[in-house]
């Protein structure tokens, strides 16, 4: 009886059959790496390299420090960025809410 060859994955340390892997160009060895994890650390990289390239950062009106853009809302009517960060804006709407709870309170 024999059984399928089987090469162990650098990455995930699972043995798997040899069609899981890529044969490196031009010889005949195959890649560390099996498929699966070369096409997630693949992914990997790519989109952290599609972050970076996007680093856009915006100083939050209300807390003054600088982030990233993605944590600001977008506005889409005005087509720009909140001018406060998420964290800020969810602070503001908490404290109009409270507000307009006590104003209804006393009417
Ligand atoms: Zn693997
Ligand atoms: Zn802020």
């Amino acid at each position: 009886m024999s059984t399928p060859p089987k090469k162990t994955c650098r990455l995930c340390r699972k043995a798997k059959p040899l069609e899981l892997f890529h044969r490196l160009h031009g010889s005949a060895a195959l890649h560390p790496f099996c498929k699966p994890c070369l096409g997630t650390t693949v992914q990997q990289r790519f989109k952290e390299r599609a972050v970076k390239r996007r680093v856009n950062k915006k100083e939050c009106a209300q807390c003054a420090q600088e982030l990233p853009l993605q944590m600001f809302h977008w506005l889409t009517a005005s087509g720009t960025h909140h001018s406060y960060c998420r964290a800020c804006h969810a602070a503001y709407m908490a404290d109009r809410y409270r507000r307009l709870l006590a104003k209804r309170r006393t009417l």
